[in-house]
């Protein structure tokens, strides 16, 4: 993971948040290139959810009433146990403590350091604030902690508004916070972190039939993301394992450097959400089958994925080190579809009529792809920091371009190189990014 993390420093993807200041433990700030990453995922997952006539998109706000917490049940449940350690005032997970290393001895377990452990206790991972001007009990509100709740809330202004007839979707994409005990692993948990979650709203009848449905569909998502697939697996969560509100429960699963861990959770809420929130808030939930005149409150399945977990993935996969010419070449073999720099353009040298054709070819393709110029250094050194950025092409602008009106593509994978006519570029291109 160190040297993705520098990798990611050097190149523009990720650096670590208010840096200048020492840093914040566990917060990160995405660089240029790592934005660009995230929103070429972000809208991939966007347009396979709601370009299809089933699923219609919202945005939620992030805090909501207080009383959508006490329904959802994480004001009662949403806790991690947690143990103190008396002498060095660490805090360790009490269900991880056999893998957790005192701080101020890391070859030693918690309390080997002479200190007194405390008894477990239930520590709440919502974020708390307040509204407005006056800090009391009544005006306290909560971060949202996941951004499911902000869909159920909305199912019916969606469901009437949309005239949807189940089964329908909502997705919704959005940052949710928690204040996780032991954060880490990079970008992998962070307190601060965005989903893109999905809830499927179907008859009770049907509910195993669209969990397996939803379960192919996204095992599928994440192949269709570039990454390898005997690198990704289910895990079923045991009964004993199911959250408060589910019925069945698998995990996308990725085999990160640190192991297989979790990237999307696929649940069967069944009723539970719409029926809280009815009981809490009075309102009737429930949804009317015009053609069946059947009356029911619909089940949940719901598919929940992290942003920035996938980003993480992406990354991962995508590294690679090779021997070439007896140097190591590093290169991030990302899906060209989603590079954060698809195309890069390089004249040869800086003499004015190079730099002058280069923009131009430049200026065709940066509208439809990200294009990106770089003029600094030999060929070779451009061709590096390209790999090490992901960019799938390079395009060379020489001397002889200005004669033969070609230029040469390089392929970041083969390192194969194509003389390519200019005016065939868009043809030769549309094929690459098909
Ligand atoms: P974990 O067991 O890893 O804490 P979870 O089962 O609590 O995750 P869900 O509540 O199902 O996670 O959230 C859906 C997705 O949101 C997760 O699969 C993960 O990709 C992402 N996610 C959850 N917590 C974090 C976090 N602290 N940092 C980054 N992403 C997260």
């Amino acid at each position: 993971m160190k040297t993705l993390v520098s990798l990611c420093k050097r190149r523009g993807f990720i650096f670590q948040s208010s840096e200048i200041y020492g840093g914040l433990n566990s917060c990160w700030d995405y660089g240029p290139l790592g934005v660009q990453l995230k929103k070429n995922i972000e809208r991939y997952w966007w347009d396979t959810m709601t370009l299809r006539d089933d699923i219609e998109g919202v945005d939620a706000s992030i805090l909501m009433h207080p009383r959508v917490w006490e329904a959802s049940g994480h004001v009662e449940g949403f806790t991690d146990p947690l143990i103190d350690c008396k002498k060095c005032k660490a805090r360790f997970r009490a269900d991880a403590l056999s893998e957790a290393c005192c701080p101020e001895k890391p070859s030693k377990h918690p309390g080997e350091c002479g200190g007194e452990l405390t008894e477990a206790r239930a520590f709440n991972l919502m974020f708390k604030t307040y509204m407005g001007p006056v800090e009391t009990e009544a005006s306290r509100i909560f971060l949202r902690p996941e951004t499911a709740q902000g869909s159920y809330v909305n199912f019916l202004n969606v469901q009437t508004t949309m005239r949807k007839k189940t089964p329908f979707g909502i997705a919704q994409v959005g940052k949710a916070f928690r204040n996780e005990i032991t954060p880490g692993n990079f970008i992998f948990r962070t307190r601060e972190f965005e989903q893109m979650e999905m809830q499927f709203f179907v008859n009770p009848k049907e509910d195993m039939k669209w969990f397996d449905y939803w379960k192919e569909e996204r095992i599928k998502w994440h192949k269709s993301l570039g990454i390898h697939p005997q690198k990704l697996r289910f895990y079923e969560h045991g009964k004993d394992q199911l959250a408060h509100y589910a019925k069945q429960a698998f995990d996308v699963q990725y085999e990160f450097p640190f192991g297989w861990s979790e990237l999307e959770g696929i649940h069967n809420r069944t009723d539970y959400d719409l029926s809280r929130h009815e009981e809490f808030s009075g309102k009737k939930l429930q949804y009317l089958d015009d053609d069946t005149k059947e009356k029911y409150i619909p089940y949940v399945i719901e598919t929940a994925v992290g942003l920035n977990r996938t980003l993480l993935a992406v990354l991962c996969d995508a590294y690679h080190e090779e021997e070439v010419k007896d140097e190591k070449r590093v290169v991030l073999k990302i899906k060209p579809q989603f590079a954060p720099v698809q195309i890069a353009f390089f004249p040869l040298s800086k003499k004015d009529d190079l730099m002058n054709l280069t923009h131009n070819i430049k200026n065709r393709f940066s509208k439809k792809y990200f294009s990106q110029f770089d003029v600094a250094g030999s060929i070779g050194k451009r061709y590096r920091r390209q790999d090490e950025a992901g960019t799938p092409y390079c395009v060379t602008i020489d001397f002889d371009s200005l004669e033969d009106k070609k230029v040469t593509v390089r392929d970041r994978d083969s390192m194969k190189q194509d003389r390519i006519s200019i005016d065939q570029l868009e043809n030769y291109f549309e094929d690459k990014f098909k």
